[in-house]
C-alpha cells in the first residue's frame, strides 16, 4: 500500500521533470539550428566578396595591356574589398554587444552627443542625396549605457533611416523624457520618408541578415546585421527598440533606454526591464 502511494506522488513529477528535459532539449536543438543558420549565412556573405575580388584580380591581369580596364576592374575590387571589411566589422560589433555586458562600463551619456555623432556619421551619404537632417529636444538628456555600443545603436538608425530614404527627403531625430514608474526613460526616435517596411517584414528585420530587399541592402553597403546590433544594445541596456512604418510613406524607429538619473546605485548592477 505505501509502495503504491509514493509512486503515485512521485509520477506525476517524474513525468514533469521528463517534459522539462524534453523542452530543454528542444530549446538546444532550436540553438544550435539558430547556430548553424548564422554560421552558413556568414559563409555566404563572405563568400560573395572573396568570390568577386578574385574574379576581378585575374581580370586585372588579364588587362594588363588596357590602363583604363586595369583602373575599372581595380575600382570594383575596392569595393568589395570596403563590403568585406564592413561585414567583419559588424560582425565583430555583433559578437561584442553579445558577449560583453555592457553595464560593466555604463556612465551617464549625454544624448546630444549621441545625436551628433550618428549624424555625423551619415553626413557623407545624407549631402549626396541632399538629405536634410534635423534633431530636436536632445538638450540635457541623459541616458545610463556603455557609450560605444549606444553610439553604435543609433548609428546604425540614422544610417538606414538615410540609406532607405529617396533623395531630397527629411530625416529628423527626437528625443524626449518619459517619466515612468519603473524607473524613468529617455526615449529617441528616428523618422525618415523613406520607403518604409511591410508589416510582414517588420516581424523579421531585427533578425541576423535579413533585408527586405538583399540587393538594395548590399548596394548601400547594408550587411543585414545593423538592427540585430540595435536591438541587442537596447534588450542588454534593460530598454527596447520598436518600428512604426507605412509603406511608401517612411518610418520610425524608437529607442527606450534607461535615464541616467533615474538608475540608482541599486540598479546599476544589473539591467532592468521596462
Ligand atoms: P542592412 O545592413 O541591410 O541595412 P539592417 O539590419 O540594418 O541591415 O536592416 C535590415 C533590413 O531592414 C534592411 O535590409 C532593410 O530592408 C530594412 N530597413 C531597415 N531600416 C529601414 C528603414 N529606415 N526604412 C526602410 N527599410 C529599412
Amino acid at each position: 500500500g505505501d509502495a503504491l502511494a509514493v509512486s503515485a506522488r512521485v509520477a506525476p513529477l517524474g513525468s514533469r521533470l521528463v517534459l522539462l528535459l524534453v523542452e530543454d532539449l528542444t530549446e538546444a536543438r532550436r540553438i544550435e539550428a539558430v547556430r548553424r543558420d548564422f554560421v552558413a549565412n556568414v559563409s555566404h556573405e563572405l563568400k560573395t566578396p572573396v568570390g568577386a575580388l578574385s574574379l576581378l584580380s585575374e581580370a586585372v591581369m588579364d588587362a594588363a595591356e588596357d590602363p583604363e580596364a586595369v583602373n575599372r576592374f581595380a575600382g570594383r575590387m575596392q569595393i568589395e574589398a570596403t563590403r568585406l571589411t564592413n561585414l567583419v566589422q559588424e560582425l565583430i560589433d555583433l559578437s561584442r554587444v553579445q558577449n560583453d555586458d555592457p553595464l560593466e562600463d555604463s556612465e551617464p551619456v549625454r544624448v546630444d552627443e549621441l545625436v551628433a555623432e550618428a549624424i555625423d556619421r551619415c553626413r557623407h551619404q545624407a549631402g549626396t542625396k541632399q538629405i536634410t537632417m534635423a534633431a530636436g529636444g536632445t538638450a540635457d538628456l541623459h541616458v545610463w549605457g556603455n557609450r560605444g555600443q549606444l553610439a553604435a545603436a543609433l548609428g546604425n538608425l540614422v544610417e538606414n533611416a538615410v540609406n532607405y530614404s529617396p533623395a531630397r527627403t527629411r530625416v529628423g531625430i527626437a528625443a524626449r523624457h518619459i517619466t515612468a514608474p519603473g524607473g524613468d526613460l529617455i526615449e529617441i526616435a528616428v523618422t525618415d520618408q523613406g520607403i518604409g517596411i511591410s508589416e510582414k517584414d517588420r516581424e523579421r528585420i531585427f533578425e541576423r541578415f535579413y533585408r527586405v530587399d538583399p540587393a538594395r541592402s548590399r548596394a548601400t553597403g547594408g550587411t543585414g546585421l545593423g538592427l540585430a546590433i540595435v536591438k541587442h544594445v537596447a534588450a542588454s541596456h534593460g530598454g527596447e527598440v520598436t518600428v512604426w512604418s507605412a509603406e511608401g510613406q517612411g518610418s520610425t524607429f524608437t529607442l527606450r533606454l534607461p535615464e541616467a538619473g533615474s538608475v540608482r546605485d541599486r540598479d546599476r548592477r544589473g539591467p532592468r526591464r521596462i
